[in-house]
């Protein structure tokens, strides 16, 4: 059996691959820009270009197989990616076969958060539990749930769209057409547009000089540095944000049972500013004595997290790393 890992992580802007051993270390990395831009077949043979390039000198019965994490709504039984957010015209694509006939390895395919939830489970700050459920915050809201060890994936796949559970009947409009849902209320963007708004309203705050006075340039990384430094009017909009994760988490949490809520995704550095208050909401909210003491806790693999997640569905799918668990153990 195979040596050898190759993780891919397709995302809008870049492809990242590299070459892995079953503990999940990084041996060899190769990145490119997506490019989306130039249509999908170039972003296919790019996709391809940098498997080649990882893979340089290794025979394929090194390798245990491939696994690619692909943005927006992909099969993960026939490994067709059915439409890449963010890459237009990749769509109805037959990832894993085609794959599977160029490199001939086995080849898997998984929703990107989907994956960073399993390479959180087997590498990062899941490590040692069961069952988890992980929440990806940045300019969307995702995740990825894991029960028993495997990902959990719904009848058709898409379980686990975190963000679009419904947290407002009455709230701002969603990327997904629907209304009130979390990621419209404390993704990144979110968190931007309700700095915006106080300001719009005459709340004084340090945000305007740091971006000169223009509203359009506040991202949530300036209202993170704001609220870090104690500006009231930041403080009150991650506050806000905090506050439906923490309804949001109380839901996960009576959904699931986890044993642990992982937190990632670029907002996420915004560590106790969004921890303390979601953690103080599941206390007070959630069903059970258990229920309130859930840790919740900071992803751990950042930016790899993706090559990470796409290695892990290949030792999982293979079987392999159970039973190095079991020979470890
Ligand atoms: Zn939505």
């Amino acid at each position: 059996m195979g040596d050898y890992v190759v993780a891919v992580d397709l995302g809008g802007t870049q492809i990242r691959a590299a070459l892995c051993d079953r503990s999940g270390a990084l041996l060899r990395r190769a990145s490119t820009l997506t490019a989306a831009a130039e249509g999908p077949e170039r972003v296919i043979s790019r996709i391809e270009d940098s498997i080649n390039e990882v893979l340089a000198g290794v025979r394929g019965s090194q390798v245990l197989g491939i696994g690619l994490g692909a943005p927006g709504t992909v099969n993960p039984w026939t490994g067709v990616i059915t439409n890449a957010t963010n890459i237009p015209g990749l769509t109805d694509w037959p990832a894993r076969d085609y794959l599977v006939q160029r490199f001939k390895v086995p080849s898997f395919i998984g929703n990107d958060a989907n994956l960073a939830a399993l390479g959180e489970f087997r590498f990062g700050a899941g490590k040692g539990t069961e069952t988890l459920v992980y929440v990806t915050i940045s300019t969307g809201i995702g995740g990825g749930v894991i029960e028993r060890g495997r990902l959990y994936l719904g009848a058709r796949g898409w379980a686990a769209e975190l963000g679009h559970i419904i947290v407002e009947p009455d709230g701002p409009v969603c990327g997904c057409g629907g209304r009130g849902c979390l990621e419209a209320l404390a993704a990144g963007p979110a968190i931007a547009r309700e700095a915006r708004a106080r300001l719009r309203a005459g709340a004084s705050s340090s945000l305007l000089a740091m971006v000169d006075g223009r509203l359009d340039l506040i991202r949530s990384q300036e209202v993170v540095a704001a609220a870090r430094s104690g500006d009231c009017v930041a403080l009150e909009v991650m506050e806000r944000a905090a506050l439906y994760i923490g309804i949001g988490m109380v839901t996960f949490i009576h959904a699931f049972d986890p044993q642990k809520i992982i937190v990632g995704g670029g907002v996420s550095k915004a560590g106790d500013l969004l921890l303390s208050t979601a953690r103080a909401v599941v206390a007070e909210r959630a069903m059970t004595e258990e229920w309130k003491r859930t840790p919740i806790e900071l992803a751990q693999l950042g930016d790899d997290v993706g090559l990470l997640g796409a290695a892990a569905l290949v030792l999982t799918e293979s079987g392999s790393f159970s039973q190095k668990q079991d020979r470890s153990a």
